[in-house]
């Protein structure tokens, strides 16, 4: 099946991926800034480390999802659901141009990965 035409999106993901790059840059600069100043002072501000780390896992996924886009458009497979090869909603495109799944295999996947991370705490 071929994929629609591409040249917006990946105008909109490449410029999306230098943000997130950027992003991840400054986060790890602020958390490696952190280490240190925690050393000297030993009074580190846990919670606003730990939200950067959260974030920064946050930005790290969503790189991870620009880059299979990118590839995904290189590969001229933009658009098409990486699970069950449907066409993913334009829609859905539109709000995330970087969904590599439709949105019944984003919800499986998703789901599947919620049963893994409970059995994870479980243990
Ligand atoms: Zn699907």
């Amino acid at each position: 099946m071929r994929a629609k035409k591409t040249e917006t999106e990946l105008k909109t993901l490449t410029a999306e991926r230098i943000a997130i790059l950027d992003d991840i840059e400054h986060l790890r600069e602020w958390l490696l800034g952190e280490v240190d100043a925690d050393a000297d002072e030993g009074d580190p501000d846990l919670a606003e480390r730990e939200k950067n780390l959260a974030l920064l896992t946050v930005m790290e996924r969503k790189l991870e999802s620009v880059n299979s886009a990118l590839r995904a458009i290189e590969k001229g497979s933009y658009g098409i659901c990486e699970r069950c090869e449907n066409p993913i909603d334009p829609a859905r495109l539109e709000v995330r141009p970087d969904a590599t799944l439709c949105l019944d295999c984003q919800r499986e996947v998703e789901r599947i990965a919620k049963k893994a991370a409970l059995r994870y705490m479980e243990e």
